[in-house]
């Protein structure tokens, strides 16, 4: 079977002339899956994707996290509709910062005090320099694979785009900086105790994703988080988690409330770093933190951070709306019984047609590791077969299916997928791997 997608072939030549590398982010290539043409969309709804060329797609990706209600959610889009027709930007305070601020904190305990910026890029970088301010130390501990954005420090030995395209550092970071973090294996506490042993009093915080979205969808060990805060506290660094990708992902809330990690009280970080999903689609990032902390902040204190975009009505308002519909009744319940329906499937298939295939399933979302083994952590998401999911990407492209084209990324699932996007899926599914298998 192959789909016509001449369309977006020409569109990517013309997009290489002028765009470099024909894509506003790399992980938007198909660099990782053989290359070629990535599909150009034209429109989208509901959980699905139109190309170019007229080709309909069920659609996984959700723009690498945020579109967790679906493409153009009719409540979500009113309100843009709404805002957009009030001013897109102000450059003053408004309500509406208010409202998104106190949502976000009724919801992550752990969050006194929030601040919104434009991506998850800003808040990561931002806890940083506030974790360095307050303890006035230097160092950050990280985890192999996870990923924090672009900003010069947390691009050291980091995964997702970075490790998809084989670099492991990117050029035009410095030494010195480089040096300045310290990269120990997830799931690792002696790793991470050896680290504090080694740096400890230069260490001015132990930054983690607590449910892992970058080398696929990841869960902490049992203990793993309480000995991480225990450690990072005891010796007198600061514990800042990257809720990118988990806040509201699993359930209405965080990493840090989330059910299915238990001792919430011996896991709360000092700083928390969000985006994606409280934007409702449009451009948001925030970090929040104990109080005393977030008061090293400009204009309370000496840690500078601002933002012409940043707080804008726009997605603010589109960031409520969002989070209003997470607040359903059923919502996540929905997601994960499709997400199990259709993980379900997938390894049947898999199985049927012999191709090793393990799944990591957190609620409603999951990723697909071709390999015979766990992935527990970085070594063991890269040590899967890169060429067996190029294939079965390709397979269901052809066949209407949008994944991420990189084997380290996760499929979510939306409020927007039926039942019947899912046998459609797993239909799918079930002719790639016999594919993979001629
Ligand atoms: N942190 C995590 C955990 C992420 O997954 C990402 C993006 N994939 C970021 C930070 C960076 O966010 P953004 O792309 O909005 O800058």
């Amino acid at each position: 079977m192959s789909t016509s997608r001449n369309r977006s072939e020409s569109l990517y030549q013309e997009a290489l002339q002028h765009i470099v590398g024909g894509v506003n982010s790399p992980s938007r290539s198909f660099k990782a899956v053989g290359g070629g043409a990535p599909v150009f969309m034209k429109r989208a709804s509901g959980a699905h994707f139109w190309d170019e060329d007229g080709n309909r797609y069920i659609d996984y990706l959700a723009a690498y996290g945020p579109i967790i209600t679906g493409h153009a959610h009719p409540h979500i889009t009113a309100a843009i509709t709404a805002a957009a027709q009030n001013g897109t930007l102000y450059g003053t305070p408004t309500e509406l910062e208010i409202t998104l601020a106190k949502m976000l904190k009724a919801a992550i305990p752990s969050m006194d005090k929030v601040r919104f910026v434009n991506s998850g890029t800003e808040a990561v970088m931002t806890t940083i320099r506030v974790a360095r301010a307050y303890t006035k130390r230097n160092k950050i501990i990280k985890f192999a694979g996870c990923y924090h954005g672009h900003s010069d420090l947390v691009l050291v030995a980091a995964g997702s785009g970075p490790s998809t395209l084989g670099i492991p550092d990117s050029a035009g970071i410095p030494t010195s900086i480089a040096t300045e973090v310290i990269t120990v294996p997830f799931n690792d506490l002696e790793g991470l105790q050896a680290a504090l042993d080694r740096w400890g009093d230069d260490v001015a915080a132990v930054m983690v994703e607590p449910i892992v979205g970058n080398f696929g969808m990841v869960m902490p060990k049992e203990g793993f988080l309480e000995g991480l805060c225990k450690m990072a506290h005891d010796n007198g660094s600061l514990v800042i988690y990257d809720e990118v990708i988990s806040a509201f992902r699993f359930h209405y809330g965080s990493a840090q409330t989330y059910a299915g990690l238990t001792n919430h009280e011996a896991i709360q970080p000092d700083l928390t770093a969000l985006g994606k999903i409280i934007g409702g689609g449009l451009p948001i990032g925030a970090y929040g933190g104990r109080k005393h902390v977030m008061e090293q902040v400009a204009p309370l204190g000496p840690a500078y951070q601002a933002g012409t975009m940043a707080g804008n009505p726009a997605s603010i308002t589109a960031g409520i709306a969002c989070l209003e519909v997470l607040q359903g009744e059923g919502v996540y319940e929905e997601m994960e019984r499709l997400t199990i329906k259709l993980t379900e499937g997938l390894q049947a298939s898999a199985d049927r047609h012999g191709v090793p295939l393990t799944i990591n399933r957190i609620r409603g979302s999951f990723s697909t590791h071709f390999c015979d083994h766990p992935v527990t952590n970085y070594d063991e998401a890269q040590d899967t077969d890169g060429e067996a999911f190029a294939a079965f990407f390709r397979h269901m492209l052809d066949r209407g299916v949008n994944l991420a084209p990189s084997k380290y990324e996760a499929w979510f699932m939306t409020t927007a997928h039926t039942d019947a996007d899912i046998e459609d899926t797993l239909e799918a599914a079930e002719e790639s791997f016999k594919a993979m298998k001629k």
